[in-house]
């Protein structure tokens, strides 16, 4: 187990300005020499960005948004938020795919064009991909994920700016996680997925689904995986400092 691993918190339409008390508690955690290779993120609402920006300003937790607009010009998108916008603010990150957002209407198209204008702006992007359950059944998971990864990435030149996020939608809030040999399986055929379509030699891929301080030491075997993108529990500081004790020590 590397210590450079990321530990992602997604917060999704959760949290207000008390929850700021938690991150402050996640900051002097972070101190600890132990952990000082692990990449701590934090994307919390639009609404917390600034916030978290101020108070994690002399640490070395980075900010992120959790999705964004594709337009890379300002226009008449009511209640959206661009990367110009998101980069602008001072945040480093940016979750693009996520599976809620995909169920919103984000097709591969859209995702590609939301890519393209994150790196333009320089934004470090977590590229979330996963079936779903019905995929699953039917024995379509490799096709999606190939299309997935193969029509998000079309005409941009491989780099190392993107996190892939292997998360199953049948995983994510569910309290369901793959079988650990399932899921190693899983994670090599997506590494040689993209190592085939982007020609990158080594991609960070971290997993994503119901990832908490029970059942992270059975994930954390998976040395394929450097990390973890963790929504439901992020929200409650004692289980994510928990998750990251577990995988580093
Ligand atoms: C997510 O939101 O990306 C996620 C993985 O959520 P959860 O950990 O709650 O399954």
């Amino acid at each position: 187990m590397t210590n450079n691993m990321f530990f992602i918190a997604n917060w999704k339409m959760f949290g207000d300005f008390r929850s700021v008390n938690s991150v402050k508690k996640v900051i002097k955690f972070s101190k600890n020499k132990k952990y000082s290779k692990v990449q701590i993120v934090y994307c919390p609402p639009y609404t917390l960005i600034d916030k978290l920006l101020r108070v994690t300003k002399n640490s070395k937790i980075k900010i992120g948004a959790q999705n964004c607009h594709f337009s890379q010009n300002p226009g008449p998108f009511t209640g959206s938020i661009n990367t110009d916008l998101i980069k602008s603010i001072g945040a480093k990150y940016v979750i693009i795919g996520h599976s809620e957002n995909r169920l919103l209407g984000d097709s591969n198209h859209i995702i590609n064009l939301k890519i393209k204008s994150a790196l333009k702006k320089k934004l470090k992007i977590i590229f979330c991909i996963g079936e779903t359950l019905k995929e699953k059944r039917n024995n379509k998971t490799n096709t999606i994920l190939s299309s997935q990864i193969r029509r998000g990435l079309k005409n941009i030149n491989k780099n190392n700016d993107i996190i892939f996020a292997y998360e199953p939608v049948w995983s994510i809030g569910t309290g369901i996680v793959p079988k650990t040999k399932n899921l190693e399986k899983q994670v090599l055929t997506i590494k040689k997925m993209i190592i085939k379509i982007w020609k990158l030699k080594n991609p960070k891929i971290i997993y994503g689904g119901s990832v908490n301080q029970k059942n992270i030491n059975e994930l954390k075997k998976i040395s394929l995986i450097k990390g973890f993108l963790i929504g439901g529990a992020s929200q409650n500081y004692k289980n994510f400092i928990d998750i990251i004790k577990k995988t580093i020590n």
